[in-house]
């Protein structure tokens, strides 16, 4: 398996890192063809409308755009407003593959970054502190994301069929508790949602 970060901006090296600590081949993605190796995607942290930019004058956006529609993603902080249906942000052209709108620096010039314990058990983790860092807020438009944490009753972690998006940083937690959820739970079942969405059209 071998999956994929953007690494156009931001915090992609720690993403590399974690996944190497799993044992996970991870290669940075700077052009469209390195696509075709992935089985997977991460979109890290960083600033989505600086990410918007170099996506489209890179040529990224659109391959990106159709990787996303058929393999699994995983979008932290910036890399989740990225997978939004609307980023409330002329500057930000989101993938719009998840029911659900950002707002973007949602917790304000006061708060700028923190870190909060989360209820990981669902997922198997323990004692998990997650690192918030000018983190947007989500407002889920469907029943069909479901909700993996929750932060002072907001949802922090959510996943939509072959899409996980955090608000927060997991690459920075030494704990690679939601990289290898992504690696074990999310990233296997891209055959079975495929499946499902052509039995439905059917
Ligand atoms: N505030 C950034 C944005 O709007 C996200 C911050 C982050 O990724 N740490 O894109």
């Amino acid at each position: 398996m071998t999956i994929g970060v953007l690494a156009l901006q931001g915090g992609f090296q720690r993403h590399l890192a974690m996944l190497e600590q799993l044992g996970v081949e991870a290669i940075p993605v700077r052009y469209a063809q390195q696509l075709t190796n992935c089985n997977g995607l991460i979109l890290p942290g960083g600033e989505s409308t600086t990410m918007t930019r170099l996506l489209e004058s890179e040529g990224l956006w659109a391959a990106i755009a159709s990787f996303v529609q058929s393999h699994p993603v995983f979008g932290t902080c910036a890399g989740a407003i990225l997978l939004s249906k609307d980023a409330q942000d002329a500057r930000v052209k989101p993938f719009e593959i998840m029911d659900m709108v950002a707002e973007r620096n949602a917790y304000g010039r006061q708060v700028d970054s923190f870190s909060a314990p989360l209820d990981l058990s669902g997922i198997g983790a323990q004692q998990y502190n997650a690192v918030f860092i000018r983190a947007p807020q989500l407002k889920l438009t469907s029943e069909s994301v479901d909700i993996l944490a929750t932060e002072n009753g907001r949802p922090v972690l959510v996943r939509q069929g072959m899409a996980l998006a955090a608000t927060f940083h997991p690459e920075l937690t030494a704990d690679p508790a939601i990289h290898r959820y992504f690696i074990e739970s999310v990233v296997p079942n891209q055959k079975t949602v495929v499946a499902k969405k052509v039995v439905a059209h059917v």
